[in-house]
């Protein structure tokens, strides 16, 4: 499917998407960083959307909510007494974009500052983005409905790197230049944040600026050193920022490549710009600010509840996962903090449930006192408390049964390997034992049914641990019965592997989509025996997409145009995947999807994110890989001691476990 096509057929694919730019846009040549460039593009859309042309139109579109702004708690400043102006831009639609904390914080903190304005805008849903088109409005913030150009920055949150077409489509309803080297002075800085930003360099050439790590250590800088500059020309201004810790300006940097594709070096082009760029750690967590006012949505998003997020960071080190690395250490927040920002966020929302948001909120200290105590003082006025994750223990049944006394929502456990050998090769340190324990605990305590996880693909995996996640969901089927479950419903959830940057898997291989089909197909046949197991799978196209991105580097960036031109967006959701144009475009750039995703990395080899300093140093990474191949586990620093991943003597930082401490005061 993402094969190189015929040179035929490449000439005609290439003939017929010139003739569509011709007819669309218009377009002239220019040249970035050595390759041809269709950009330039002619801005169609010019109209500032009034609220009464709105409301003429939001009938015929589906959730017009999404459009209008104007929700409980939302902030409009005065603009003119606004002295820096940045738009928040999450390139998926609302109801997600609304979901996400990074976003609630960013929202508040931005506009608790007197001389700041931040405002909000999303994806828009086809529909509406064919009236958008249509009537030519341009893309608008939630708050002023300003056009988005008007703003001094443009911030998107990168989650996922299925999210690239669309913050070209918001660019382009935006009437910005899509490549930063179009852009002029009057132009907005268009930065990213989030964890894509570990591997921002598929999107380089789209961005002036990417902000690495916790967000609120750094935007507040960003923007202040922008407003001091702000009269300077518009490349001064960057080479300005780049100084500050955490902001890569990837312009001020030059890539080159060896003979076989590989990375050479990416190089700083002038004096005072770092070699490698530090994430930026909040360390008190305490101290940070924390939304107490967040915006309540008129329609129902993903996560549509109080968030209260108890810590930062993961120390569990599953081998595989990229958050667990690059969120480290470990910091929480005391008992008092937590308690004082539960009750404003409830009061100030009017929310019945609130969420305890972290990697791992079960690893919390005394998260069994925590949770009394919130059910204690809001479980009168009917105030539920949810835990997103739990670990796979009959410990963690009886917390989910404590707050969930009242609505037994699903039950979620994470083993993600079928026998202990591959579990040890993730470090993924579950027991068969524990996960039994757990599920029989849930049965006990009245859930009817489980969900577990379960990833494919996994470095080592072989047959029999595929035969290992049937005879688990066939033992946690037979638990179920002995204890006399109706209607008993198990659904494993089955993602395929996709190897991350800064973590051990970073040097491995990724199954292509066809072995993948293949080990999906041998699962479902198997599992046709197990009356009420129900089998989930991630589509294997979507996620070879996502791992080419992830370990992409800078080119990409064309083939991530040419798709976006051809049609791609929403490339995240199934019904607008389009794994036929995705190969097309990297077929017409000329570009091997394999030469990301299906070889083998050596030790040696210097990657496109090394440029991104997390903390953790990579000689941990090759331990851990190493391990990882001998079947190794590693304990988690938070019990154990430490295992010298690098990341608190690099970022002057340390594990902050004040959770520990109860509702005493830290001494
Ligand atoms: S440096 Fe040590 S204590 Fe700090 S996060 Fe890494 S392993 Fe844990």
């Amino acid at each position: 499917m993402w094969s190189v096509g015929s040179t035929a057929f490449l000439h005609l694919a290439y003939a017929q998407r010139k003739l569509c730019f011709i007819i669309r846009q218009g377009f002239e040549h220019v040249e970035i960083g050595g390759k041809l460039n269709l950009d330039n593009i002619e801005v169609r859309n010019k109209k500032q959307v009034g609220r009464e042309e709105l409301s003429r139109v939001l009938l015929s579109v589906n959730r017009p909510a999404r459009y209008t702004g104007g929700e409980y708690n939302s902030i409009v400043k005065d603009w003119d007494k606004a002295s820096v102006k940045i738009a928040l831009a999450f390139p998926d639609v609302y109801e997600v974009g609304m979901s996400h904390l990074g976003g609630r914080i960013l929202y508040g903190l931005v506009n608790s500052q007197p001389d700041y304005l931040l405002e909000r805008v999303f994806a828009p849903w086809p529909d509406m983005e064919e009236v958008m088109r249509r009537e030519g409005w341009v893309l608008y913030s939630l708050e002023s409905f300003r056009p988005v150009r008007e703003f001094d920055v443009v911030g998107f949150s990168l989650q996922y790197e299925l999210s690239f077409t669309n913050v070209l489509n918001m660019l382009e309803l935006a009437g910005i230049p899509l490549w930063s080297g179009s852009r002029r002075e009057g132009d907005p800085l268009v930065i990213a944040g989030g964890p894509v930003c570990f591997n921002p360099e598929p999107v380089t050439p789209f961005f002036d600026a990417f902000l690495i790590g916790d967000g609120e250590e750094v935007l507040l800088e960003f923007l202040a050193v922008l407003n001091q500059n702000r009269d300077r020309p518009r490349k001064e201004v960057l080479s300005i920022l780049a100084t500050i810790e955490g902001v890569y300006v990837p312009g001020l940097y030059k890539v080159s490549y060896n003979d076989d594709g590989t990375l050479r070096e990416t190089r700083p082009l002038q004096e005072g710009i770092p070699s490698r760029v530090k994430k930026r750690v909040v360390q008190n967590l305490d101290q940070a600010y924390y939304p107490l006012n967040p915006v309540v949505p008129f329609l129902d998003i993903v996560h549509d509840r109080a968030v209260l997020e108890v810590m930062r960071g993961c120390q569990r080190a599953c081998r595989f996962c990229q958050a667990g690395m690059t969120y480290r250490p470990v910091r929480e927040k005391s008992f008092s903090t937590l308690a004082n920002q539960a009750q404003a966020v409830l009061e100030n929302t009017g929310y019945e449930e609130i969420s305890l948001a972290s990697l791992s909120t079960a690893d919390y200290s005394n998260v069994e006192r925590l949770v009394e105590a919130l059910i204690k003082r809001h479980g009168a006025r009917g105030i539920g408390v949810s835990l997103p994750s739990l670990r796979a223990d009959a410990f963690s049944v009886k917390l989910a049964s404590e707050v969930q006394k009242v609505r037994k929502t699903t039950l979620t456990f994470a083993p993600e390997a079928g026998t202990e050998r591959l579990r040890r090769v993730i470090n993924k340190n579950v027991s068969e034992e524990d996960l039994m324990a757990a599920v029989e605990a849930a049965f006990t305590a009245g859930w009817n049914g489980v969900k577990l996880y379960f990833m494919i693909g996994l470095p080592t995996e072989t047959y029999e641990d595929l035969d290992g996640i049937l005879d688990l969901l066939s033992r946690v089927r037979g638990a179920g019965r002995a204890k006399g479950v109706k209607r008993l419903n198990i659904t494993a959830s089955i993602s395929n592997f996709v190897p991350k940057p800064h973590t051990p898997f970073q040097w491995e291989p990724q199954l292509k989509p066809a072995e993948l089909e293949a080990r999906r197909r041998y699962l479902l046949n198997k599992v046709k025996g197990l009356k009420g197991v129900h089998l989930d799978f991630h589509d294997p196209e979507t996620s070879y997409l996502e791992g080419i991105m992830a370990r992409g580097d800078r080119r990409l960036a064309s083939a991530i145009y040419r798709a976006y031109r051809l049609g791609c967006k929403f490339d995240g959701w199934k019904e607008f995947f389009r794994a036929d144009l995705w190969s097309q475009a990297f077929a017409e750039d000329n570009i091997d999807p394999d030469f990301y995703t299906a070889r083998r990395r050596e030790y040696t080899e210097v990657f496109p994110w090394d440029i991104i300093d997390s903390g953790v140093d990579k000689e941990y990474l090759i331990s851990e890989h190493e391990r990882s191949r001998l079947g190794i586990s590693t304990p988690d620093c938070r019990y154990d001691k430490c295992v010298g991943c690098g990341v608190c003597p690099t970022l002057g930082v340390e594990l902050d476990l004040r959770g520990e401490e109860g509702f005493a005061p830290k001494s």
